[in-house]
């Protein structure tokens, strides 16, 4: 057996003139640990296998060292280019706010305000009322209440109305929205029996006249957000729902989802149901998301009957589930933009985009071609395409918006499935990562959420592709 190898100690690395940086960027303590730890793993390497050992530099010691201090301090959420071409995309965080919603969030953030403190009579004031009366003329209902996300608003309406009692659901609204919000799933948490009535495709009025017994809390229907049911189908309207609840003197409430506050055929786009026209229909309570087509903060909107609202802002649950002041200080001004409707698809950043024309976007691509090209050399062909946005989020799951964007393919049909994957893995390992999407072997960037003001940004970062792509990296199975 080899002597085992002669390492220096922490004190004569911390002396090391590297350390002044390392010191000086991440401290004493970290610095010290960071040491420490990369002489235990040459120690422990040394021992795995003596034959092979001799003692790393010290040099070699604080480059690892210094490695796991910048990826200890790493944000680990970072900003990334969303070019996959759903806009409200959930796992990459859904709308992107407007300016006067980042402006109002910074000033929440550092200084003290009223969110619970009425200005006029120097007592406590109510969280909700910063934002209640905007809901209000926005949407035609009496009352409104916050919380923090449409999936919150759901198990607090039901809990509130329902709790012991049945909720009446159609079947085919039974949804599941993606990260395991499902309706039957709340409806249990929040204490209520469901009655499923109908059947998958079709559900009629006299379904839900049967259904109703002196056991029943209210009616309920729930947005198909993700899926859509075609063929020989039935479902009840809104108001036809309604009318059965009142004549019976239950409450509907509407899980919206989505929830837009505008039609936005105005702007060419494809017609979801507004709030307005789910509470004119009859709905007592709506519950929809603030950061899907509304282009808000992550929250959950109550909108309904005063009473009603009343009722559910009395349940300790409300506590629990409230929103924050960065969520009121974002939901406010983003809000108020919707009183200005001329100018929303300039001012709101998610119509923005949805409104985006796909011939900017291929005026673009032709823009980003040959410096892509030149960034990813001869192994790659890069292309312009038409393509389909999505909304995302659950919204018009149907429905996609033209775009257009940039399609990569490997040059060579040999080992595309890897050079793909390795071309994808580099643009995910970039500075600011950029997310595509893999379809029909190739890697598809939608411009659609690629702004102008932004391609600067996305361009100079492209050298460090070539750098990205050229590094030695694990080999992967082909992509079947
Ligand atoms: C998105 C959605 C939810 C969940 O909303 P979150 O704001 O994500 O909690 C609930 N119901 C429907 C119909 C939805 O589309």
């Amino acid at each position: 057996m080899t002597a085992a190898p002669v390492l220096p100690s922490v004190d004569k690395l911390l002396q090391h003139p590297r350390s002044i940086d390392l010191l000086g960027e991440y401290g004493k303590t970290q610095t010290t640990e960071a040491i420490r730890t990369a002489l235990a793993h040459a120690r422990s390497l040394w021992r795995a296998q003596p034959e092979a050992g001799h003692a790393p530099s010290n040099e070699a010691l604080l480059d690892q060292a210094e490695q796991a201090l910048k990826t200890r301090m790493a944000p680990r959420l970072k900003a990334v280019f969303n070019l996959t071409g759903t806009v409200l995309h959930t796992n990459l965080g859904r709308a992107l706010l407007p300016q006067e919603a980042i402006d109002a969030v910074t000033e929440a953030l550092q200084t003290p305000s009223n969110l619970e403190y009425d200005l006029e009579t120097g007592g406590r004031g109510d969280r909700d009322d910063l934002v209640e009366a905007l809901i209000c003329e926005l949407t035609g209902a009496e009352a409104a209440t916050i919380v923090n996300n449409n999936a919150a608003a759901v198990l607090l309406c039901l809990n509130t109305l329902t709790a012991g009692q049945e909720a009446i659901v159609s079947r085919g609204e039974l949804v599941e929205i993606g990260g395991a919000f499902r309706i039957p799933d709340i409806m249990q948490r929040a204490g209520a029996k469901l009655v499923e009535v109908g059947t998958t495709n079709r559900t009629h009025a006299r379904d839900y006249e049967t259904a109703i017994t002196e056991a029943t809390g209210l009616l309920m229907k729930v947005h198909c957000s993700n899926y859509a049911i075609s063929g020989f189908t039935k479902a009840v309207s809104d108001a036809e729902v309604g009318q059965i609840a009142h004549a019976s003197q239950l409450p509907l409430m509407v899980d919206l989802g989505s929830g837009t506050l505008v039609d936005l055929r105005q702007w060419g786009l494809p017609h979801e149901v507004t709030v307005r026209e789910t509470i004119a229909a009859g709905a007592d309570l709506v519950t929809f998301s603030g950061d899907k087509l509304l282009g808000g903060p992550q929250a959950g909107i109550i909108a309904g009957r005063k009473d009603l609202v009343a009722q559910i802002k009395k349940n300790p649950l409300k506590r629990a589930l409230r929103v924050g002041k960065l969520t009121l200080a974002a939901l406010e001004p983003t809000l108020r933009l919707y009183l200005h409707p001329e100018q929303l698809a300039q001012r709101l950043t998610t119509l923005r985009l949805f409104t985006r024309s796909a011939e900017a976007m291929q005026a673009q691509a032709e823009q980003l071609i040959p410096v892509l090209q030149t960034a990813l050399g001869s192994d790659y062909v890069v292309a312009q395409a038409p393509m389909h946005s999505q909304i995302g989020s659950g919204a018009l799951p149907v429905e996609s918006l033209p775009s257009h964007g940039l399609v990569i393919r490997p040059a060579e049909r040999k080992q595309s499935g890897r050079q793909l994957h390795r071309l994808e893995t580099a643009l995910r390992q970039l500075h600011r990562p950029v997310i595509g999407r893999l379809q029909d072997d190739a890697l598809w960037l939608d411009l659609r959420c690629l702004e102008e003001a932004d391609q600067a940004l996305f361009t100079a970062q492209l050298a460090q592709l070539t750098v990205q792509l050229n590094l030695p990296h694990t080999p992967q199975k082909d992509a079947p």
